[in-house]
């Protein structure tokens, strides 16, 4: 049976698990057995709608401790979850929460893993598993040996499909080592009004070309027509332009949304390494031979303090149905 870990933040189901299931479904389809998910913790989501994205069955290890996210105690619970349920492949999202959980089930399973897979592996002769590499660079195939597999699968690369079917939902009793946390946490803040960066359909990023915090309205106003969350280079981030939550890149976050608009971003390598999955990039920069244009799906050559509140315009002006 494949079993796929569902990510949840303050009980609702991350987005990036749906890609997961269907990842896993497909596999299990791919291998003649089940898929079926495995959720720690309480929801507001109908689990039973997950049977849309290709799971029979839910099972839900429902200890209140488990809403509250602690990557030691949820591996030690999926690690028990998978053993219990017979589960020989164990799927898990490339996210923040996926890449601390996915590595230590694997240990406490002596199972072999491939993080930030790509591809459905090759079964045809074993179980070959394709990976990015050198932040997206080049592609590695890993052969899987072990009895009980771990794989990550990164946001973007499978895409989720929506078909029918409710899956059933079943309570499984695990322990929960709650006393073994070696993890104290005493305060929790928490950016409040925002999307987070890692679960925004539409970002809006800015770079050095944009001069200084001050010129930053423009930007923000784009993302608001858009209903975007706002992101930035380092060196932006560096230089208290904006926060540090917004840097994106190789040292910063790691996303994937549907549309990511690069406004005076050079493209460097350690940048393109945090967005490079985003599923559209349209790139605005006044220098044609900006590397970023070579990672864009569309391009803007111009200068970004005309093109951007132009862009902005016109969609309010759409919105409105003018
Ligand atoms: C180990 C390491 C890790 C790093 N990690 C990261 C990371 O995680 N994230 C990250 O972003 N960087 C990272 N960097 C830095 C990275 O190498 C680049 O220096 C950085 O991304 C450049 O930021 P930028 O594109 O905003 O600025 P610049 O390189 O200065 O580019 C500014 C761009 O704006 C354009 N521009 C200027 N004026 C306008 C205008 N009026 N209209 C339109 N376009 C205009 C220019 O043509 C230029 O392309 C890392 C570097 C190292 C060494």
């Amino acid at each position: 049976m494949v079993l796929i870990y569902i990510d949840q933040d303050e009980q609702e189901i991350k987005k990036a698990s749906f890609e997961a299931i269907c990842y896993g479904a497909a596999l299990a389809k791919q291998i003649g057995t089940t898929a079926e998910a495995l959720l720690l913790g309480t929801v507001n989501d109908d689990l039973t709608a997950l049977g849309k994205f290709g799971v029979s069955k839910v099972h839900q290890v429902n200890h209140l401790a488990l809403n509250r996210f602690d990557a030691l105690v949820n591996a030690q619970v999926v690690a028990e979850a998978a053993k219990k349920l017979g589960a020989t492949v164990i799927v898990f999202a490339h996210n923040i929460n996926g890449k601390a959980v996915a590595p230590a089930v694997a240990v406490k399973l002596g199972a072999g893993l491939v993080a930030g897979a790509c591809a459905l592996p090759n079964t045809a002769a074993g179980f070959v598993v394709t990976k990015t590499v050198f932040s997206g660079k080049a592609f590695a195939s890993i052969q899987i040996e072990t009895p009980v597999k771990v794989i990550s699968i990164n946001q973007n690369s499978f895409g989720v499909t929506v078909g029918e079917g409710t899956a059933s939902v079943e309570s499984l009793t695990v322990d929960v080592p709650t006393s073994k946390s070696k993890i104290k946490i005493t305060s929790v803040d928490k950016i409040k009004g925002e999307v987070p960066l890692t679960e925004a359909n539409i970002v809006v990023s800015g770079g050095r070309g944009l001069k200084g915090p001050e010129n930053w309205g423009i930007l923000l106003a784009l993302a608001k027509a858009l209903g975007a969350s706002t992101a930035c280079s380092r060196p932006v981030s560096d230089a208290d332009w904006r926060p540090h939550h917004e840097h994106v890149g190789q040292t910063g976050l790691q996303i994937a949304p549907n549309l990511y608009i690069a406004i005076g971003i050079s493209g460097a390598i350690q940048h393109l390494a945090g967005v490079n999955r985003s599923k559209t990039i349209v790139v605005i920069n006044k220098d044609p031979e900006a590397p970023f244009f070579k990672a864009a799906d569309y391009g803007v050559v111009g200068d970004a303090f005309e093109v951007v509140p132009a862009l902005t315009a016109a969609i309010l002006k759409s919105k409105a149905g003018a």
